[in-house]
């Protein structure tokens, strides 16, 4: 199914995100991992494509295996370090396996600055996609901005120019503070940018993703997140505990505010998963 059609019905919608393994040796484990999430019967679950290592097949074949558990997939597709042979290859094993959604992307720029030539920006591959053949395109946005971007202005421009090019909806990076995606929901339609926007929520459970995320210029932490890290940081149960109603609240709050659309980080972790669904089970379907 395609998820603009899942998104149109306008109720409520959970959805998770998993990432394929880097090795052969995890693809078991991880497919495993996918197919529990895949029980909890989200709206759709996505499979990153390449980020951090990994191959292109993977992510196909998580897909194809969440597709045949009767979850709708969306398989990301990144270009910047890609050729347009490799982006229709992909495209062509998308369509024999009816995988029918791609969250198109650029991809960050490697640290050694080698990128292939054939692409620039995601609004090049969505436009190549969108001739390609009959898919759902997603594209990723940025509520606090993207790192490159010189402002937000001209952020917002760029993700104009991605609409323009044909996807059907944006999904957010991830953002600790709803008020951040109430303004930026406000100053994007203002734009005449009417796409569903599905909000990235990420639900912190150990001290080592939130490095992670301070390393990664702009994420805005709340002084009410900071100081869940500060008391509960050295004890993992407790962090655990407190970064999954941390992120309940945030889905809550977004849903309570006619935020329909709502994509978990789940980091392929069925528990966190698991009991994110459980706390919402009057809420969403
Ligand atoms: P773009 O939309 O191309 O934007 C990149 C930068 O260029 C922005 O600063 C933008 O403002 C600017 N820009 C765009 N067009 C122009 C133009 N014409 N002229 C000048 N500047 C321009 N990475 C992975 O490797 N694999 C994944 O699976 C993956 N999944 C993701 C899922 C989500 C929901 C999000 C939010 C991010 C994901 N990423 C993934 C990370 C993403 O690849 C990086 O954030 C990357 O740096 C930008 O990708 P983009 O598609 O947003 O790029």
């Amino acid at each position: 199914m395609k998820i603009r059609e899942i998104l149109a019905a306008g109720r409520p919608t959970l959805s998770f995100e998993v990432f394929p393994p880097k090795t052969e040796d995890k693809y078991e484990s991880v497919e495993h991992a996918a197919l529990e999430i895949a029980k909890l019967k989200p709206a759709f679950m996505s499979v990153t494509y390449g980020a951090g290592g990994g191959t292109s097949q993977y992510t196909v074949d998580i897909a194809s295996s969440l597709q045949a558990q009767g979850v709708t997939p969306l398989a990301h597709l990144t270009c910047v370090s890609s050729t347009h042979q490799k982006v229709q290859s992909v495209l062509e094993e998308l369509k024999a396996r009816n995988i029918e959604n791609v969250l198109a992307l650029r991809g960050d720029i490697p640290k050694d600055g080698k990128v292939e030539k054939d692409y620039h920006y995601a609004s090049e591959l969505i436009a190549e996609i969108k001739k390609s053949g009959d898919f759902c395109i997603g594209a990723a946005c940025y509520p606090e901005g993207h790192v490159e971007s010189v402002n937000k202005t001209a952020d917002i421009y760029h993700l104009k120019e991605k609409v323009e090019a044909g996807c059907d909806f944006v999904t957010t990076q991830m953002f600790f503070d709803n008020n951040i995606l109430y303004n930026y929901l406000y100053r994007i339609r203002e734009q005449g940018i009417t796409v569903p926007v599905i909000a990235g929520i990420m639900p912190v459970t150990n001290v080592a993703q939130i490095k992670r995320i301070c390393s990664m210029s702009g994420t805005y932490l709340p002084a009410r997140f900071k100081a869940i890290v500060d008391r509960f940081g050295d004890n993992p149960a407790a962090m655990k505990q407190a970064g999954i109603a941390y992120a309940t609240e945030q889905i809550i709050d977004l849903i309570a505010n006619h935020v329909n659309g709502i994509h978990v980080y789940s980091m392929n972790k069925p528990d966190v998963a698991a009991q994110i669904k459980a706390s919402l089970s009057e809420i969403v379907d």
